[in-house]
């Protein structure tokens, strides 16, 4: 489904959430689409966690309201809500098996056991742990432990999902792996989700949309593309990937457009070329911007290059794909560095 026109299933009216005089959400307007993944992204303390638990009726706002399918939810308790909800500690039940853990919400439901049992093994097949039903939850990997809480968070098709920071207990390549698991689970089940973390890269890999929250209020709201793309704000640029901010850079920046008023240039590390002096002009020399300067490290990560290059009172951060023939320039080393000036960001210092 094409989420952009889907209808809302889920919207902040200007929450805010005080506790004491820390304003963990303010303001905070926000639509989320039916059968949407949204993602709340930001540094720790932005108040990400805040916002779930408001969606999920754990606490109350103190200004605002929240509406879930054209019902305010205000008065409904957490427990009359129907939402699947899965935290960073995956909560499962000690004392009971894989299989019991995943009847849990059924029972709670009053489903009979027969059809408790079926739904059981048709989940279990369905997160690829058919062979796990008896074990105990002590007896299982993280990873295998987080399947059991997602399988348990959607077992009673909930028409939504609460993620906070879901893979954030994992190892890297685990939480890879994950990711890969929640997109295809999120895309068979098609629920609407709504997931909270602080890794830009999971944020980028999930996502229909991102909000990017900064001190409880939304920065940017986009999709992943939109967000890294076209920043609204410097602290979005930075926080979506590596950022040259063109801030006095104490050379001239040129433009084919006057920029916005308040702004500065931005432009990413990978849409900068690095060159010798002495190198051919470009064919499109005349839609770009030619500088020299100082190369004054270099960083080698497998199919990429990094260099820091020194250039008037900057030092710019450009990324490329090595490639064959392409020389690798030493600290030291006069480079000369270019870039199309449509490819300039401005950007809300
Ligand atoms: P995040 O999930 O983005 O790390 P939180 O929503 O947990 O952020 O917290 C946002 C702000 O609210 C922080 O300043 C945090 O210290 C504060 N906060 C969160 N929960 C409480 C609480 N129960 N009591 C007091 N302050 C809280
Ligand atoms: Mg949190």
């Amino acid at each position: 489904m094409d989420q952009s026109t889907a209808p809302a299933q889920i919207e902040f009216r200007n929450v805010t959430k005080l506790y004491g005089h820390v304003a963990a959400v303010q303001h905070l307007s926000l639509t989320v689409r039916r059968g949407e993944f949204l993602t709340i992204l930001g540094p720790s303390g932005s108040g990400k966690t805040t916002a779930l638990m408001l969606l999920a009726g754990f606490v109350a706002p103190n200004e605002g309201d929240i509406v879930i399918s054209g019902n305010s939810v205000a008065a409904v308790p957490s427990y009359r809500r129907d939402q699947g909800i899965v935290f960073q500690s995956y909560a499962l039940f000690p004392h009971l098996t894989v299989g019991r853990n995943l009847e849990f919400p059924l029972e709670m439901r009053g489903m009979k056991a027969a059809e408790r049992a079926t739904r059981v093994d048709r989940m279990l097949e369905r997160v690829h742990l058919q062979e796990l039903g008896g074990r105990m939850p002590s007896q299982l990997s993280g990873g295998q432990q987080q399947r059991v809480a997602l399988a348990r968070a959607l077992i009673a098709d909930p028409p939504l999902l609460l993620l906070d920071e879901p893979l954030g207990a994992l190892d890297r390549n685990l939480r890879e792996q994950m990711q890969g698991e929640m997109k295809r689970l999120h895309r068979e089940f098609g629920i609407t989700t709504v997931c909270v973390t602080h890794d830009q890269e999971e944020a980028l890999t999930l996502s229909d949309r991102i909000v990017v929250m900064r001190a409880g209020r939304i920065e940017q709201t986009d999709t992943p593309e939109a967000l890294y793309d076209k920043p609204a704000t410097s602290f979005v640029a930075n926080f979506m990937g590596e950022a040259n901010i063109l801030e006095n850079p104490g050379f001239k920046v040129e433009f084919d457009v006057a920029p916005p008023a308040d702004t500065v240039a931005m432009i990413r590390p990978e849409r900068i070329c690095v060159a010798t002096p002495a190198a051919p002009k470009r064919a499109d020399a005349d839609q770009r911007q030619s500088i020299t300067g100082t190369v004054d490290d270099m960083i080698y990560a497998g199919p990429l290059r990094k260099y820091r290059v020194r250039v008037g009172s900057s030092m710019l951060i450009v990324r490329e794909q090595v490639a064959a023939g392409q020389p690798i320039f030493r600290p030291g080393a006069e480079v000369s560095l270019d870039w199309l000036r449509s490819d300039v960001r401005f950007v809300v210092a």
